[in-house]
């Protein structure tokens, strides 16, 4: 049936399909495998024993996967008369849909495309798939490592890694610079490097919609866009617009922004809802070291993620034992992330962290979540036992130093030995709820403070509003209304809707101009007297741009805030002045 030239598709089992748009994993599953160089044979051959014996206790033998040897790098190059990157390599990834690699040798000097950019681009696969989460007792330099679980998407084929640069003092360097200089009336310096950096609407989407499914697969809180649209508001700034808006088209029924969370659900999430939200790249390198366990799902263009994916690994322990994926619509090739270490090969010493969490993460992509939760739920109970590779042994006093197929032994001992999988499911969901919980009620209380802290730009006046509407009646003396107003340091009051149902207000300043200036006593004036009515009033969803122009187009230095015909807020000219000297002005 084979018409390869040295990969054997297993007789055995059965290939991954896709059927109405979903992946159709059969029992007998066939996988394709690629060893790698350097210590990639010492990894894979550590990390089939492990992933096959925690199926093999998920399953009792009723699934099984049928590995497919597939050939790059030195090994292909071996098979394939020098190719590192046969065609008919990449043929069978794409034809077995579901398949890992481990680490590879780029070839240095001319003629060779560097093989995982060869791989992604034959293979389309645009979405770089990172999770970071810690495991107890690997090694983290931050205080509560325990709070990252994040999954990071990073698009993988545009952006500045599009590969259209232009070297200073080339001709094709002076005919742009020429062109931009006196077409676009760009300026910059002489002699300047050039480079585009295309952002697109199709790679957007498809990126954004990605992460968005995933997040509903999953059961994950939310999905922050990442971007740097604040400056660059056409490639970054039209990847956030483009994510809100397949989350608002294509998932509107599963999807609310984080505007609505708190204008429409008081910072409540609401069952089966996930938020949509997002970040400046530069506050989100802060906020995954102050507050990562707001943060879910993220999608972020190609250098943010870059960065961005490398940082928070580095939040959990290390690159050592990062894993991860590169997808398409449905081909996913999985990878060890760090490189061959050749100093390393064949000597049985370093970590299969990586690549066999890349594992965990491919079982799960064929929702075979039971063997993977076997090796996440066993992992840390090794690590805790001091049994470690030499990379973790190095930094934690006491532990026992093994080499990479004694560590796999270990982990399978654990595997056999019985986990209570359902035990230690609900224990860690009692504490997602409890966290989530604790998210809610800092929302519902402290909405401004809770904005500054996560980060989170204002954008509507429903983010500057202060909610705790104060009110006064009509037949309430203006001295009662001015005790009201001492007694909550406020300087206006909202006055309770009248027999037509019209809500007023009463300011500071009205006191001063209707009863000072009037010579008129409080004790004995109502406040029906001295009101402004109807009250200027504004809808929750109305951008903070143009509420300052309501305020500047008119007398008043505050507006209520309306929702579905009810005042809920109130929001004056200090609010916005506020919001703009703490959060700074990006025009839109
Ligand atoms: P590297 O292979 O990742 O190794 C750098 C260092 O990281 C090692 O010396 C070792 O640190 C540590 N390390 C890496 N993997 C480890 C593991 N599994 N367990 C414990 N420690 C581990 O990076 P490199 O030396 O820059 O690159 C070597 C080759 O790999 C190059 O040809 C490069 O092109 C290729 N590469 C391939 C990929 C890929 O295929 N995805 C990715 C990156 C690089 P200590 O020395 O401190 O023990």
């Amino acid at each position: 049936m084979s018409a390869y030239r040295h990969i054997k598709i297993p007789t055995t089992g059965e290939k991954i399909t896709v059927e109405n748009g979903k992946l159709k994993v059969p029992d007998q599953a066939i996988v394709g495998y690629v060893e790698g160089d350097g210590i990639g044979p010492d990894i894979t051959k550590a990390c089939l024993r492990i992933w096959d014996a925690a199926v093999e206790k998920a399953y009792g033998g009723t699934r099984k996967i049928h590995w497919c040897e597939t050939y790059l790098g030195e090994k292909a190059a071996g098979l394939y008369d020098g190719n590192y990157c046969p065609d008919e390599t990449l043929k069978v990834l794409q034809d077995l849909v579901v398949s890992i690699k481990g680490p590879l040798t780029t070839p240095v000097g001319g003629g060779f495309r560097s093989l995982n950019v060869a791989l992604r681009q034959d293979l389309d696969l645009y979405a770089c798939v990172r999770p970071v989460r810690h495991y107890a007792g690997v090694p983290s330099p931050l205080k509560n490592p325990g709070k990252v679980d994040v999954v990071l998407f990073r698009e993988n084929t545009e952006d500045v890694y599009a590969g259209i640069e232009y070297k200073t003092g080339t001709p094709e360097n002076e005919k742009i610079a020429k062109f931009l200089r006196e077409e676009m009336k760009a300026k910059f310096f002489e002699g300047a490097g050039i480079g585009i950096k295309p952002i697109s609407e199709f790679g957007s989407k498809r990126l954004v919609r990605k992460a968005i499914q995933y997040a509903i697969d999953n059961g994950r809180e939310s999905v922050t866009l990442v971007h740097k649209g604040n400056i660059q508001k056409f490639t970054e700034g039209a990847f956030r617009n483009w994510g809100y808006e397949v989350a608002r088209e294509e998932f509107g029924s599963v999807t609310i922004t984080e505007e609505q969370l708190y204008a429409e659900y008081k910072g409540k999430q609401p069952e089966g809802k996930i938020v949509i939200k997002d970040r400046i790249a530069d506050i989100m390198f802060q906020m995954m070291l102050l507050r990562p366990d707001e943060f879910d799902v993220l999608a972020t263009t190609n250098l943010n993620g870059d960065y961005l994916s490398d940082a928070i690994a580095a939040e959990v322990g290390g690159m050592g034992i990062a894993p991860g994926a590169n997808i398409a619509d449905h081909v996913a090739v999985f990878e060890a992330t760090h490189g061959t270490a050749p100093k390393y090969a064949n000597l049985n010493k370093v970590n299969p962290g990586s690549l066999l969490f890349s594992g965990v993460m491919m079982l799960e992509y064929m929702g075979w979540n039971e063997a993977a939760d076997l090796i996440t739920l066993v992992y840390p109970e090794v690590i805790a036992d001091g049994i470690v590779t030499y990379d973790f042994a190095r930094q934690i006093d006491g532990a026992k130093e093994v080499g990479t197929s004694q560590f796999a032994d270990a982990l399978i001992e654990r595997i056999n030995g019985g986990v209570d999988l359902e035990a230690k499911r609900k224990a860690l969901q009692a504490q997602l709820i409890k966290e989530r919980k604790q998210r809610e009620i800092r929302r519902l209380l402290q909405p401004m403070e809770e904005m500054i802290d996560s980060g989170r730009v204002p954008q509507t006046v429903a983010d500057l509003m202060t909610r705790s509407l104060i009110t006064v009646t009509d037949s309430e003396t203006v001295e009662s209304a001015m005790h009201v107003m001492t007694d909550n340091d406020v300087s206006s009051v909202v006055v309770e809707p009248n027999a037509d149902g019209v809500w007023g207000i009463v300011t500071r300043r009205d006191i001063v101009a209707k009863i000072v200036h009037a010579g008129k006593n409080p004790a004995t004036t109502r406040v029906q007297d001295v009101c402004t009515r109807p009250v200027a009033s504004v809808p929750a969803e109305l951008s903070i741009r143009e509420a300052a122009a309501r305020i500047s187009d008119s007398d008043y230095s505050r507006m209520t805030v309306e929702q579905s015909g009810k005042i809920i807020g109130i929001v004056t000219e200090t609010d916005i002045f506020n919001a703009v000297d703490k959060f700074g002005w990006a025009q839109e």
